[in-house]
């Protein structure tokens, strides 16, 4: 059973279909991927999934419990976590108090789990205690990951988690995101690097003026290994 599962999913904006009955589910253990040109409607998907967004029509469930109608707080209380494409952090805090107020959003204080997302990010150093503001855009986007794990979510959205990364720091978030998917995180991954997605989805999805127009395991459906 997918821990999320979502059924035709519609979205217009005025007159303008951009989400046009997709179908989608994500699996324990699983990373499923998203690509498709710009305006396909990955975005407008993320927010459905996130609850950023109410469909026009559609169901989404979470654990077999319907979600569609609800806010994305209620949503993280649910253990659906997302990061953002544009980063959300507060530049005064620090790097762990950024990951702590993350956790408390989603309304799950446990000191443990933001020790671990620390950790898992390599973020228990000293760079811990610097504020956010000024750190390279690697480092903030780990802390971005880092919020969203503190909840220990069952179900993790990334919209295009390696945008402004170098290539390094892709392979380092493959890592990471890899360790997330054999811990039993069901993962969406929405981006446009269709290597990271080549090397770690194991469904790819292709989205195309709103609809999901071509589906398999990553090597078939983006012709590479
Ligand atoms: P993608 O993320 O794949 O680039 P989007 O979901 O952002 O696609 O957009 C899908 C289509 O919907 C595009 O044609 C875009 O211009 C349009 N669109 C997105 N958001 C809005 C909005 N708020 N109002 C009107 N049109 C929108
Ligand atoms: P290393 O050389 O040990 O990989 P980095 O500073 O590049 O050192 O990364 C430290 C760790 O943080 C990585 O091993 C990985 O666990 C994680 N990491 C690095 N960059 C990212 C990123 N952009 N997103 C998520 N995790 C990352």
């Amino acid at each position: 059973h997918p821990v999320l599962r979502a059924r035709g999913l519609t979205v217009s904006y005025g007159g303008f279909t951009a989400l046009d009955g997709v179908d989608l589910d994500l699996a324990a253990g699983r990373i499923t991927a998203v690509v498709g040109p710009n305006g396909a409607g990955k975005s407008t998907l993320f927010h459905c999934l996130a609850g950023t967004l109410r469909p026009d029509a559609g169901r989404i469930a979470v654990g077999g419990r319907d979600v569609t109608r609800l806010p994305a707080h209620a949503r993280t209380r649910l253990g659906v976590a997302r990061t953002f494409q544009r980063l959300a952090v507060f530049p005064t805090l620090t790097v762990a108090e950024n990951v702590r107020v993350g956790a408390e959003q989603g309304h799950v204080v446990d000191p443990a789990a933001v020790e671990r997302a620390l950790r898992l990010l390599r973020l228990d150093g000293a760079v811990r205690a610097r504020p956010a503001a000024g750190l390279p855009t690697g480092t903030l986007r780990r802390v971005e990951l880092a919020r969203a794990l503190a909840g220990s979510p069952r179900v993790l959205l990334l919209d295009e988690p390696a945008a402004g990364l170098d290539t390094d720091e892709v392979a380092a978030l493959a890592r990471v995101l890899g360790a997330l998917a054999a811990d039993g995180t069901a993962l969406l991954v929405v981006e446009h690097d269709l290597d990271l997605v080549a090397g770690l989805a194991d469904t790819v999805h292709v989205m195309t003026a709103g609809r999901i127009v071509s589906s398999g395991p990553a090597g078939e459906v983006l012709g590479r290994p």
